[in-house]
């Protein structure tokens, strides 16, 4: 067989480590036409999760959330398909149109493996059928839906302990983004219902559980007891040291014997591995790719795998480096620079992957965040502006920036939006069934 005229680079997963990925290469072969970038994506467009939890409470539209990967790809090809299965042995990639069916064979020379994860439920009974994940847009749109609807059934109800269950919110794990989702959840139902006259003061609970003996354990332990605090003062009840033992649509169930009455259970209680990654034979017992310092899959020159999907090891602490958007990104970036390396026979150019983690950040609702930057900790209104200053600054393309920025203005002044739009609630992979009430 001759060798191809041109190198190919097939990237898998448009999220941020993908699509950084393809910006790179695409600047560093500006000008060079004997090499082809293909990314490939279910979605065509880029989700910034950290907003997901604003789109649930209404303070950001969803559409604003999302980057459209075209817009942001010069000369990359982009193709919206699903990834059906990888054969690293023959250099293939196989993929399906998700409506017609149709299948498509990829060929490449150099691949990039940046798919992510989706959530894991650690095979807790009923946590995938009846509890609510929040991964994208979709996700999103649907709980929003869902928390609408129980406010509205709360209203006809004339039993107040089905009310009380109707208005109970659960959000199982206290991570820092169970925190950011239940926070702006407690904003959100606090707020909504002044409109609902038959909803009592006391109705509307938010709920926390976590197997852990304190919240956001990706944090400083003062900050974290500083966001406890807070949210315990809001109203927001903890069972921490608690673990869940099965989610049915009216109840979750705790190993310590206890039940809380719920019809929502939000789910941020972990991740699990895309099912095409997991079925590589090399992937680890966490069905993980496991990686060299420059992101190279041993065994498989040209192979790489960055963001979630990777354990890409940190020099600093010996571990891997966290899975967040954060580190996916410089991965991207850095994975770029090692393939046109490989590219260009230039071994000595590969560069590893070093990066000293930024820090975090976590709105907690209220105009008030927690936030450790380069170890420095600061919290409340000062750390909320801080967030909101540095998550708008990382949203691609001044379009989007201007659009969440008004929603944001709007937001201040306007109460929050009650409308339901009624979706089709059907039962897909990730996505459960409307957990209420449908007898
Ligand atoms: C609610 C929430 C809030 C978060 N907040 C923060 C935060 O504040 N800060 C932070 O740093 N991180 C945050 N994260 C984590 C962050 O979103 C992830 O670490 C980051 O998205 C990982 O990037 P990635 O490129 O590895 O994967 P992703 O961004 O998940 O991208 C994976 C891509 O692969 C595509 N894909 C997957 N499987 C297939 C398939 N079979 N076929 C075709 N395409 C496929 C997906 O559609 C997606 O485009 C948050 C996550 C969530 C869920």
């Amino acid at each position: 067989m001759p060798e191809p005229a041109k190198k190919r680079v097939l990237i898998l997963g448009g999220g941020f480590g993908g699509l950084e990925a393809a910006r790179h290469l695409e600047r560093i072969f500006k000008g060079r036409d004997d090499v082809e970038i293909t990314l490939i994506s279910k979605n065509n467009y880029l989700v910034f999760t950290s907003m997901l939890a604003e789109v649930v409470s209404g303070s950001i539209e969803a559409k604003h959330v999302v980057i459209p990967l075209r817009e942001c790809l010069k000369r990359a090809e982009l193709k919206e398909l699903s990834i059906d299965g990888l054969d690293l042995g023959k250099k293939t990639v196989s993929c399906s149109h998700p409506d017609t069916g149709e299948t498509f064979l990829f060929e490449y020379d150099y691949l990039v493996l940046a798919l992510g994860s989706m959530t894991g439920y650690h095979g807790i009974p009923g946590a995938e059928d009846f509890s609510f994940p929040l991964k994208n847009l979709n996700n999103a749109m649907v709980l929003r839906n869902h928390v609408i609807d129980m406010f509205e059934r709360a209203e006809l109800e004339t039993d107040p302990d089905t009310r009380r269950k109707l208005l109970t919110f659960v959000v199982a794990g206290g991570g820092y983004t169970g925190i950011e989702v239940a926070a702006e959840l407690n904003d959100y139902v606090s707020a909504s219902k002044r409109f609902y006259r038959n909803v009592k003061a006391g109705e509307v609970k938010v709920v926390v559980i976590d197997p852990g003996d304190r919240i956001m354990h990706e944090m400083s332990e003062g900050l974290a007891e500083y966001g406890l605090r807070l949210l315990q003062k809001r109203g927001m009840e903890f069972r921490l040291k608690t673990r869940i033992a099965g989610v049915s649509k009216d109840s979750v169930k705790t190993e310590d014997g206890s039940t809380v009455d719920t019809c929502t259970t939000i789910w941020a209680a972990g991740t699990a591995p895309q099912p095409v990654i997991a079925a590589l034979a090399f992937a680890d017992k966490r069905g993980r790719i496991e990686v060299n310092e420059y992101m190279e899959v041993s065994g498989f020159p040209g192979v790489w795998a960055i963001g979630d999907c990777a354990v890409v090891p940190d020099p600093h602490t010996g571990a891997s480096y966290p899975p967040t958007a954060q580190h996916a990104e410089r991965e991207g970036a850095r994975v770029a620079v090692n393939v046109a390396a490989s590219i260009n026979s230039k071994d000595g150019d590969k560069r590893p992957f070093v990066y000293r983690t930024m820090g975090m950040l976590a709105p907690l609702g209220h105009r008030s965040a927690v936030a450790e930057i380069r170890g420095v900790k600061f919290s409340g209104f000062f750390a909320w502006f801080m967030w909101r200053c540095i998550y708008l600054g990382k949203l691609p393309g001044w379009d989007r920036k201007i659009r969440v920025a008004i929603d944001w203005l709007l937001d201040m002044f306007l109460p929050r939006d009650i409308v339901q739009l009624k979706m089709e609630m059907r039962q897909r992979q990730n996505q459960p069934q409307s957990a209420v009430g449908k007898s």
